[in-house]
């Protein structure tokens, strides 16, 4: 299984927050539906300061938990 990041967008365009999701799916592991041409990052950018979903961010760690931003590793 891969996953990815992908932008939240605020009204006036800014990145609100980001979400990961599962194989390029089109909703976000918390559920949320991700714009089709939301900016997407790779994984590895996780915990290195971008602002996450909470909810993705714990889903994430439980299917991902050595990923490079673990602070627990
Ligand atoms: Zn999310």
């Amino acid at each position: 299984m891969t996953h990815q990041l992908r932008a939240e967008l605020g009204p006036d365009g800014q990145v609100l927050k980001w979400h990961v999701v599962r194989d390029a799916e089109p909703t976000a592991m918390c559920g949320r539906e991700i714009a089709a041409d939301a900016e997407a990052r790779d994984e590895a950018e996780w915990g290195t300061g971008l602002r996450g979903c909470q909810q993705c961010g714990s889903l994430y760690m439980h299917e991902a938990p050595h990923y490079p931003g673990d602070p627990h590793r």
